[in-house]
């Protein structure tokens, strides 16, 4: 699916990995990437991770329709 996939699809697609990559730390090793390299909770935290919600936003509009740019679901 991310293969032939165009450059928004493949922003969206890396930034739902980096979430659940760094959610996946926490919960198993209980280091938080994303806060251990630019602090917690400081503005470019929670940007990340307002843009990993985002990513998931959009993911989820894109079971039901196809993306908008590269016209493949
Ligand atoms: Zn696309």
């Amino acid at each position: 699916m991310l293969k032939q996939a165009c450059l928004f699809c493949k922003i969206v697609g890396a930034l739902a990995i980096i979430g659940a990559l760094n959610w996946g730390l926490v919960g198993l090793l209980n280091v938080n990437v994303v806060e251990r390299i630019f602090g917690e909770m400081t503005t470019v935290t929670r940007v990340i991770y307002g843009l990993v919600g985002l990513s998931g936003i959009a993911l989820l509009v894109s079971y039901f329709t196809v993306c908008p740019a590269c016209k493949k679901s």
